[in-house]
């Protein structure tokens, strides 16, 4: 079968390799679509602390089962599956206090084991018995099934945050990540989206995702023009998802009193942001971290998504053959690409 496999940081190669075998407590599906995501990218140049090399990639999966082996009962051949990459071990501490996300152990299709780039994939008894299968509806495709493991990650960040009717809500960074965002602020009742952005061409996207305001953070202060929007006030919620140490601080500087600020996107290793700790204090901040999600926010945001209230179409402006990766990936950098679904 074809594939999409990473040799090492910046050595990914399109080719043969060998289709996997079904073992008797597995399944194998034939992958149908899978989503390219910022991360799949950072690996691919960077590499990944936790990857094992050659490894194929790809974690936003989506198939049909193409055989079950004999000592699998719950799924049937020619089921139409979304499955989840979050694999917890259900064992070390953190699985024990419930935050399946960062489970010490956790398995990763795409990182750990072999994941979705390629046209066949085996699901493993770890992700069958600890992991997450949802079937697709009829009604439902393939490319907006992918779009669930994005906005996993948002959901959960606004169900943790409490985003919620009456806030104003501030989202610095407006790649696809930051448009689900503002899309599900606007759901959750939010009654004025705030979008901060450096880019032009994100700015526009950010608008049509429902942005009330548009800050292009090159040309204005980002804060004061916070402010100026909301009284002097400032906003509830601020999410702050890119990797600037600046957008950070300004996040907590546009704050109102009691307001949660969450660093949703992360850093480069070791840039340290600078804070006024006294904002912290006298207004009574709450600083909030947000990665990964749990199994029911990952199936709320299936169940979402399926129900047609966040039109995960409007997300996925490319959809490309696995061979054209590259291409994917040249667009999602250009910003030209919201989404890049590729087909195996
Ligand atoms: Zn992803
Ligand atoms: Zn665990």
């Amino acid at each position: 079968m074809i594939a999409a496999v990473l040799h090492g940081p910046n050595d990914l190669r399109i080719e043969e390799v060998k289709t996997p075998a079904c073992g008797q407590d597995e399944l194998l599906i034939r992958v149908k679509a899978v989503g390219l995501c910022g991360s799949d990218i950072r690996t691919i140049f960077n590499g990944h602390k936790r990857i094992t090399y050659p490894q194929i990639l790809g974690h936003e999966i989506t198939g049909d089962i193409v055989k079950v082996g004999s000592g699998v009962t719950k799924y049937q051949e020619g089921q139409r599956i979304y499955v989840s990459p979050t694999v917890p071990c259900f064992d070390c501490a953190a699985c024990k206090n419930g935050w399946y996300c960062q489970c010490e152990n956790l398995t990763v299709p795409g990182t750990t084991i072999p994941g979705g780039f390629a046209e066949y994939m085996v699901i493993t008894k770890d992700i069958i018995e600890r992991g997450q299968i949802i079937p697709i509806p009829d009604n439902m495709s393939y490319e907006n099934a992918v779009m669930t493991e994005p906005l996993s990650s948002v959901y959960a960040c606004q169900e943790n945050a409490d985003v919620t009717l009456g806030d104003t809500v501030v989202v610095i960074g407006t790649g696809p990540i930051g448009c689900l965002h503002i899309e599900l602020a606007r759901l959750r009742g939010a009654i004025r989206v705030i979008a901060v952005e450096q880019s032009e061409v994100r700015l526009k996207m950010a608008k049509q995702f429902g942005a009330d305001y548009l800050i292009n953070s090159k040309n204005e202060d980002p804060v004061a023009r916070v402010k100026e929007i909301t009284g002097n006030w400032g906003a509830e919620k601020i999410i702050s998802a890119n990797p600037s140490t600046d957008a950070q601080k300004q996040a907590i500087e546009m704050a109102a009193k009691r307001g949660k600020v969450v660093f949703f996107g992360g850093v480069a290793p070791g840039k340290l942001t600078e804070i006024d700790t006294n904002l912290v204090h006298y207004n009574q901040l709450m600083l909030l971290g947000h990665f990964g999600y749990d199994h029911l926010q990952n199936y709320k945001s299936f169940a979402l998504i399926a129900s047609g209230r966040l039109a995960a179409e409007k997300y996925v402006t490319h959809v490309l053959p696995l061979a054209e990766i590259k291409k994917g990936i040249e667009l999602t950098q250009s910003g030209e690409a919201i989404k890049v679904v590729l087909q195996p």
